[in-house]
């Protein structure tokens, strides 16, 4: 048995801040491998998203 999945890298829009940016073959494999649908975000604003995340909860009340 053989797995023939070809990734090619593609071009999506970000839907923060709409700019484009591309959604390389690579991340591709591991988003399907993940079981993922397609990022809406560019890089930076996943980046972005993520430390802001980070930095609520290190200074959130507890
Ligand atoms: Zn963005």
């Amino acid at each position: 048995m053989e797995a023939r999945v070809k990734f090619e890298d593609q071009r999506l829009d970000c839907c923060d801040c709409g700019k484009p940016f591309i959604f390389s073959a690579g991340e591709r494999a591991f988003f399907w491998s993940k079981g993922l649908t397609q990022p809406r975000r560019c890089k930076e604003c996943r980046e972005r998203r993520r430390l802001t995340l980070v930095q609520a909860r290190a200074g959130g009340e507890g």
